[in-house]
């Protein structure tokens, strides 16, 4: 075997050829000095920008003092951290981990040890919905239940029922004697920012208080201030009984959560789940860092106000190019744009106008701005998008004069 090989990740993502090296609340500076507008925010995780101060001032301060030392021992920023998420939700007590899936494998485990310790350990299996995406492990693999992600990685995890995301009756029919609870995102991020109706969310709650089932919320995407609550159950009036959570808490430091009421945590006891770096002190003080800027009166009010701009601006845009785009969706900063076009196109040709997107599936683009946008960005995002659509019309225009 030569050792030839151009780079020497695995190959396991599509990247794009453009590198960064810094960055400045909204925007990127490429290695190339070309400035990018980023409404990627990393997939959702950059919620206060690159860089902000406060975020900055925090580590530095932790990088001086502890990095680490383990779950062998007390953890005070840790305790204010969990003290702080339980008194912001319907939870009691917060688990940390390094990820999004390693926070939904905790949600899993939680709620399959929860009906054992009630002496039904027969009660393992989770209603999922279909377009769901809940993590890459195993486990969260499973949960997902995408036959492409799964393809060639063996049997995949027993316990997972995958029914229509709306679909009442069908959640219904997969309740059974050893369903142990119903998973669901607020808001599906990577299916494409597809939402259900708020009834939908309160009557699965209704169903699982009927069968003594667990609803588990994942908010890894949609929590921490997306969707212009910190919570997105917050503006569902139904809360859940577990709830994971991770990309926007350290604010592009990795932290996972697992959050659950006392009743769904019963299960958990010492020795039952475990991480080395889960709630490390870095991890632990970017997010408390988080938390003391979206805490700030008028942060979500800011990012429902940034939303109902970009939405309104999208939409005219929607207007002006039906060949290009199908419609608005979405709630908060976490917004999509279905294409008509391939919804890569569209990505990449924002890109040729620096404005940096991301995919989903269903033909959606995501427009996932920081939620410290400004006003003025908002209105350059709509600008270079309104380009990007002129040079995607005027391509089809000539297409179809050649053909
Ligand atoms: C990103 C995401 C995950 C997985 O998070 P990782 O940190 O990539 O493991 C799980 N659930 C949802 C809803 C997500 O958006």
């Amino acid at each position: 075997m030569t050792k030839s090989a151009a780079s020497h990740l695995l190959p396991v993502f599509a990247r794009v050829d453009l590198g960064f090296e810094r960055g400045e609340g909204a925007w990127l500076i490429a290695t190339n000095g070309e400035r990018y507008l980023d409404f990627t925010s990393g997939v959702a995780v950059n919620a206060l920008g690159h860089c902000h101060p406060h975020l900055v001032a925090a580590l530095q301060e932790q990088a001086t003092k502890l990095w680490h030392m383990s779950n062998l021992f007390m953890s005070p920023d840790g305790e204010r951290l969990a003290a702080r998420l339980c008194a912001q939700s319907f939870a009691d007590f917060v688990f940390f981990a390094n990820s999004g899936a390693e926070a939904m494998e905790c949600a899993i485990k939680v709620t399959r040890r929860y009906h054992a310790a009630k002496g039904h350990p027969e009660r393992y299996r989770i209603i999922t919905f279909e377009g769901a995406f809940h993590g890459r492990t195993l486990g969260t693999l499973a949960a997902t239940g995408s036959p492409k992600y799964l393809e060639g990685f063996g049997p995949p995890l027993d316990g997972f029922d995958q029914v229509a995301l709306g679909d009442l009756d069908a959640v219904r029919k997969a309740i059974g004697p050893q369903t142990a609870g119903i998973l669901i995102e607020p808001l599906q991020g990577e299916g494409g920012v597809r939402a259900a109706p708020h009834a939908f969310f309160k009557a699965l709650r209704q169903l699982c208080d009927e069968n003594g089932l667990l609803l588990v919320f994942d908010e890894v995407q949609t929590g921490m201030g997306r969707t212009g609550e910190l919570f997105a159950y917050k503006r569902l009036g139904v809360a859940p009984d577990v709830m994971s959570l991770a990309k926007a808490l350290g604010g592009g430091f990795p932290i996972g959560a697992c959050l659950a009421t006392a009743e769904a945590a019963s299960g958990m006891t010492p020795g039952s789940h475990g991480s080395t770096f889960g709630g490390n002190p870095l991890a632990v003080a970017a997010a408390n860092a988080v938390l003391d800027v979206m805490l700030k009166p008028g942060f979500f009010e800011h990012v429902q106000k940034m939303s109902l701009l970009l939405k309104q601006k999208l939409a005219a845009v929607v207007d002006r190019y039906p060949n290009v785009l199908a419609e608005v969706r979405g709630e908060g900063l976490l917004i999509g744009l279905k294409a008509v076009v391939p919804s890569g196109d569209l990505v990449a040709a924002l890109r040729d106008q620096k404005l940096l997107t991301v995919g989903a599936g269903d033909n959606v683009v995501r427009f996932l701005p920081p939620l410290i946008v400004t006003e003025a960005e908002i209105d350059e995002s709509v600008q270079r998008l309104d380009r990007a659509c002129a040079v995607l019309a005027s391509g089809q225009l000539k297409q179809a004069a050649g053909k």
